[in-house]
């Protein structure tokens, strides 16, 4: 049998370069050791879910209080790298989210928002579908019982810009990245882990894996049964009414509508001719074609005036998520030495720096916030044999 050489020995390997990787990679090196980074394509790229242009950001995460300390470090982070650097990474265009009042329901996105924002002294602003008709007269679909929520400092991040800029940033710090290198299999070995790529073995004292949609493929069948993976496409519709659409009349948005059964429209400001929608699960829906046409009909036309319904682009995003729809980030659980950071399903981009500051912490053995709501542990029976 062929021996593979060793082409590597690291203190930390980080596998998976989409934001979350990237994010973590960013921290480890300004450690001091020796990282490396490796991906199987040359990020940022398209095939996974760490781009598309846009991606919402907010600070009262209705998902639930675990998140709060991750939007917010991912922000003050942001923050910090735009003024090192000099780089536009967020536009803070203010983000809305429309829900229905009439819901008796105390645990609606809509409230679950206010609520956390209420508690953790987050700038905000909530107004009636009056005040909101007032406002944005595009939103032709206001119903009587909506209302809004406003976050002023919050709107969307360019993810393509923030994955070029922290894995340049770590390449600076010393960190080796291995572009179009695929790792094949992971395993424990004294001291640490071994991980086999096309090149040859890398050998680390640890290493984090952030394999997006790949996680199961990589980790194995009980990773492939616990993690579900959901094809999702966005539409970009083109503009007539320009102006009504730019980041100065409209924010970006998140749009809870009673009538589509509740489905969440996630809509960007237009930035040239073409507004960027998405709602979750339209490929899995028969009612959405590929042409864009029934996604229009259904999503678009009753609510937005000023778009025509001449599709422009449509991309394919992948979503990863647990049984809970938590994420995972914890220790593999017979890899000593392997971090898992996984299945940050619909929204986990806005968490991704702050993530990667923690993990990282992890790593280093320095101090850092609590993670057990996102543990493997809540998955043993899910787990069991292989
Ligand atoms: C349509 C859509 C819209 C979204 N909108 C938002 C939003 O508005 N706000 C928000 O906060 N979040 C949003 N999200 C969620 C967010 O984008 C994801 O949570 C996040 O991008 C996940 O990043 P990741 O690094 O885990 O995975 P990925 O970006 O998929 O990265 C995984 C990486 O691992 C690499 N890889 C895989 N296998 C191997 C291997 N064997 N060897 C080496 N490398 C490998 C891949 O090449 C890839 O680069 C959205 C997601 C989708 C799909």
């Amino acid at each position: 049998m062929a021996t593979v050489q060793t082409i590597l020995d690291v203190d930390y390997a980080v596998i998976g370069l989409g934001v979350m990787g990237a994010s973590t990679l960013y921290f480890l090196a300004q450690s001091g050791g020796k990282v490396v980074g490796v991906d199987v394509h040359s990020p940022p790229h398209g095939l996974g879910a760490s781009h598309g242009g846009y991606k919402v950001t907010r600070e009262a995460v209705a998902e639930g209080p675990a998140y709060l300390h991750f939007a917010r470090r991912s922000n003050a982070l942001l923050r910090d790298l735009e003024q090192r650097c000099g780089a536009s990474l967020m536009q803070r265009t203010g983000t809305l989210i429309i829900g229905s009042e009439a819901t008796d329901s105390t645990s609606s996105f809509l409230h679950d928002t206010v609520r956390i924002a209420k508690a953790n002294g987050i700038p905000h602003e909530v107004m009636p579908s009056k005040e909101l008709r007032r406002r944005y007269p595009q939103l032709i679909g206001v119903a009587d019982e909506d209302a809004g929520y406003l976050e002023p400092d919050a709107g969307f991040i360019r993810p393509e810009l923030l994955l070029d800029l922290q894995i340049a940033l770590a390449e600076q710090a010393g960190a080796q990245i291995l572009r179009n290198t695929a790792v094949k299999r992971i395993a424990p070995i004294s001291g640490g882990v071994e991980i086999e790529t096309e090149e040859g073995l890398i050998r680390t004292r640890q290493a984090v894996v952030a394999a997006g949609r790949w996680m199961g493929e990589l980790l194995g069948d009980r990773f492939s049964s616990l993690l579900t993976v959901s094809r999702q496409r966005t539409f970009t519709f083109r503009v007539r009414d320009a102006a009504a659409y730019r980041a100065e009349r409209f924010p970006t948005l998140m749009w809870f509508r009673e009538s589509v059964g509740g489905d969440c429209a996630t809509v960007f400001p237009s930035e040239g001719s073409g507004v960027k929608f998405f709602v979750a699960d339209t490929e899995d829906d028969p009612r959405i074609g590929m042409s864009g046409d029934r996604f229009f009909e259904r999503h678009v036309e009753p609510f937005f005036a000023g778009l025509s319904p001449q599709l422009l682009a449509t991309e394919t995003c992948f979503y990863t998520s647990t049984p809970d729809h938590r994420f995972l980030l914890d220790w593999h659980p017979d890899i000593p030495g392997l971090f898992l950071v996984s299945a940050c399903s619909g929204h986990g981009f806005k968490h991704a720096v702050g993530i990667g500051e923690t993990v990282s912490a992890v790593l280093t053995g320095k101090p850092a916030s609590d993670l057990s709501a996102f543990n493997l542990t809540r998955f043993s029976a899910n787990l069991q044999g292989d």
